[in-house]
């Protein structure tokens, strides 16, 4: 039986905050525009996120934050920024007014379901058209150009040829393949706070099509989450989510201080160590004065305290740290090392040595003096991966036969320095490495604007061969 074909210009693979971004840019540049969506619904991780689209005041502080990654794509992210803004409020899109984003950034809050709604009815008027429960397989190639894609419905194979194919798959963290190849050997110990369906399918098309990958496929977005027996859904990520961590002393199975805890852009970091520990878990241990402390954009760690105790979470209150401890045996801590260690962070903390603890503890220098202290086990998630395609400014996909390594970056004369797109192939939101890496600087925003020069930039590429 022959296989179905449909064909467009501009093919868009996922139907998150990128894909559906680029879908309505590329159909304002007058072409044929479809859009497939793997999943049941669209919307992607975007669709169960806060909805805060924020970056970095400028790229210097972005920079100083996050210095590893591609620094070209990073100030793009941040120069851009606001014509995105203003994009999608000309388009409906409602935002709250810009806030300052704590010390370091901006931000307006978008509501993820009008945000979803709106951009899907956008590109139903424009003519354009997006179906759900369709999965790109593989890109198909001719000449070493890309032609379109093998897909994959319910009623079989599905061929779609296409004058521009965007990846926006949104990274590959529901891969436990690639989950345990870069980021833990305990792939199914680590909560997977995303939508389900990113799978790594675009990075690994892209790859088979010969495109360059990025480095630190090793570094990923999510926070620390309440640990089983807790039970919730998709929809209480956000409530499960413990991102008070860097106020806390973090301590592993061991009973022993793993990281410090105050370190990075937000508690992704710390996040991103406890998934190397044992187990992928943690225990975060605070004091009564920690409990009530605020953390911009985020609940008071008491409230959720509550909250994950009304989950059935592991949460132990007491009067004292020893009898803390001896409560923690129950999760299989050792009490006399946890309480050591607590005792060594408390007297480091009140000397001003900080600095001398191992690991040590360059912020947030808060004791655990205050009854009743609190100790709550945590399991590290991710949300999505950090690494991914290489892309040039235009979000072109570069071909890794030429394209160079990132230490050759820093060590080879700029003359030698070439790099070839694959023809065709963009990419765009979290399939795109390059923006974060042990620093965050914002899912949505990096979404937002790749998703716009993606669906601008092959728009134009089809308008090209039409000529
Ligand atoms: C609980 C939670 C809270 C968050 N809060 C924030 C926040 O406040 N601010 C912020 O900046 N970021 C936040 N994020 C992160 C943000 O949601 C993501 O960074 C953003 O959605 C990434 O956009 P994307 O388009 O790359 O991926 P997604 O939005 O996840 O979309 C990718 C889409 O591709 C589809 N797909 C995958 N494989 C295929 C295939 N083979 N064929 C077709 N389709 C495919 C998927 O089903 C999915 O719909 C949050 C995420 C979560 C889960």
């Amino acid at each position: 039986m022959a296989i179905r074909q449909r064909s467009t210009d501009v093919l868009i693979i996922g139907g998150g905050m990128a894909g559906l971004c680029a879908a309505v840019r590329a159909l304002e540049q007058g072409v044929k525009v479809l859009l497939i969506e793997k999943g049941t619904r669209f919307g992607g991780s975007m669709a169960l996120s806060n909805g805060t689209i924020w970056s970095f005041m400028d790229a210097a502080v972005l920079k100083r934050h996050v210095p590893e990654g591609n620094p070209t794509l990073q100030e793009m992210l941040v120069d851009q920024l606001p014509d995105a803004f203003e994009w999608l409020t000309q388009l409906g899109v409602q935002l709250e007014p810009e806030f300052a984003f704590l010390s370091y950034g901006r931000a307006r809050r978008s509501e993820p379901a009008q945000m979803t709604a709106l951009l899907l009815n956008k590109i139903a008027l424009m003519g354009g058209e997006a179906i759900h429960e369709v999965a790109m397989q593989e890109l198909k190639l001719s000449d070493g150009e890309v032609t379109g894609v093998l897909a994959f419905d319910s009623k079989g194979p599905l061929e779609i040829n296409a004058s521009s194919v965007i990846i926006a798959t949104g990274g590959f963290q529901g891969n436990p393949d690639l989950i345990a190849r870069y980021i833990t050997s305990t792939p199914d110990l680590l909560y997977l706070r995303s939508n389900p369906w990113s799978t790594g399918d675009g990075l690994l098309a892209a790859s088979a099509a010969g495109a360059a990958i990025t480095p630190l496929l090793n570094t990923f977005y999510g926070h620390a989450m309440s640990a089983p027996p807790a039970r919730f859904n998709r929809l209480e990520f956000q409530a499960m989510s413990h991102k008070y961590g860097q106020l806390a002393v973090a301590l592993n199975m061991a009973g022993e201080r793993f990281a410090d805890e105050s370190s990075g852009t937000g508690e992704e970091l710390l996040n991103s160590y406890i998934a190397r520990q044992s187990g992928c878990k943690a225990v975060y241990v605070f004091d009564a004065t920690v409990g009530e402390k605020a953390i911009e954009g985020s609940p008071l760690p008491s409230v959720v305290i509550d909250r994950a105790k009304k989950a059935g979470a592991c949460v132990i209150q007491a009067s004292s740290l020893e009898e803390l401890t001896q409560k923690m045996v129950a999760w299989g801590l050792p009490a006399n090392t946890a309480l050591r260690t607590l005792r060594a962070y408390n007297e480091a903390i009140a000397l001003g040595k900080h600095a001398e603890l191992n690991p040590t503890r360059n912020g947030n220098h808060y004791p655990v003096v205050d009854s009743p202290f609190t100790a709550v086990l945590v399991q590290a998630s991710i949300t999505f991966t950090c690494g991914g395609i290489f892309t040039d400014l235009d979000m072109r996909v570069l071909r890794r036969s030429s394209s160079i390594s990132s230490l050759a970056l820093v060590t080879a004369d700029v003359s030698e320095l070439q790099t070839q797109p694959i023809a065709n192939l963009f990419a765009a939101g979290s399939d795109v490495g390059g923006f974060s890496g042990h620093g965050y600087v914002g899912g949505l925003s990096q979404a937002l604007v790749t998703g716009l020069r993606a669906g601008e930039e092959a728009a134009k590429s089809v308008k090209s061969i039409d000529k």
